[in-house]
């Protein structure tokens, strides 16, 4: 069910929410974000947005259910890949890289043991949010592992006997260093993204769509 005003998905709660909602407002969208709302409608602008759990986002516009979305590129593809792996539909497209939610997914393992490559992982179990992600890497270099799906606590696996190493997002290494783990190889450096969904817009929405790219670019290049 296509609607005249254009649908943008972003994170409700979360790392993302604030510099998403301040580059809208930047934009010019005029919105009030009260209360527990799942659409917002904004004041001044043929727009709805839509506040949803950050992992919904990929599946929303790759089901072309919302027009546009801003997303981490590491949820993002890990739900790419799953859904190609599934034969649902998983395209879209990414419109432009946004200049905030920079992280890496990386592996790390107990700081004292020794690391020389990723063939010292061989057969090791990894805990991680992120098994597709971890399965492309590790396919790429050609190493064996077992997965251990945690959807939280990643980085306390190791230390209960869960898993040898983990696979998470990293942005200064401080909560690594708590559990006693080293970062030992980078997989993914991701930042959020604005995706688009696939289809025909109206000439309108594509219009609106436009004139948000414009300004965005304003506004980002007025930061750098
Ligand atoms: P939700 O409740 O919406 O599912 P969440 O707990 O899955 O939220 P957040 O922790 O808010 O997600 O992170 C959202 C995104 O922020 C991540 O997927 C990632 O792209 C980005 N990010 C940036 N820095 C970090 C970091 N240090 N740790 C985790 N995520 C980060
Ligand atoms: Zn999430």
């Amino acid at each position: 069910m296509q609607t005249q005003r254009l649908r943008i998905a972003i994170q409700k709660k979360g790392r993302l929410s604030k510099e998403c909602q301040n580059l809208l407002k930047q934009c010019g969208v005029k919105f009030n974000l009260v209360g527990e709302r799942l659409v917002v409608h904004a004041e001044n602008m043929p727009i709805d947005l839509l506040l949803v759990r950050d992992d919904d986002i990929p599946g929303l516009i790759m089901d072309g259910v919302v027009d546009l979305g801003v997303i981490g590129e590491n949820e993002l593809e890990e739900v790419g890949l799953e859904r190609s792996a599934l034969g649902e539909p998983s395209e879209y497209q990414k419109l432009r890289r946004l200049d905030f939610g920079g992280c890496r997914l990386s592996i790390a393992i107990d700081k004292d043991e020794t690391y020389s490559g990723p063939q010292d992982l061989q057969g090791k179990r990894i805990a991680t949010t992120y098994p597709q992600l971890v399965k492309r890497y590790m396919d790429e270099q050609g190493v064996t592992f077992s997965p251990c799906m945690l959807n939280g606590s990643v980085e306390v696996a190791p230390r209960a006997g869960l898993a040898d190493a983990i696979c998470d997002l990293v942005s200064t290494g401080a909560t690594l260093e708590a559990n006693g783990l080293k970062e030992v190889e980078v997989i993914l450096r991701s930042k959020a993204v604005l995706i688009q969904r696939n289809g025909e817009f109206s000439a309108e929405k594509q219009a609106l769509i436009e004139r948000l790219l414009t300004r965005m670019q304003g506004v980002i290049q007025a930061k750098e």
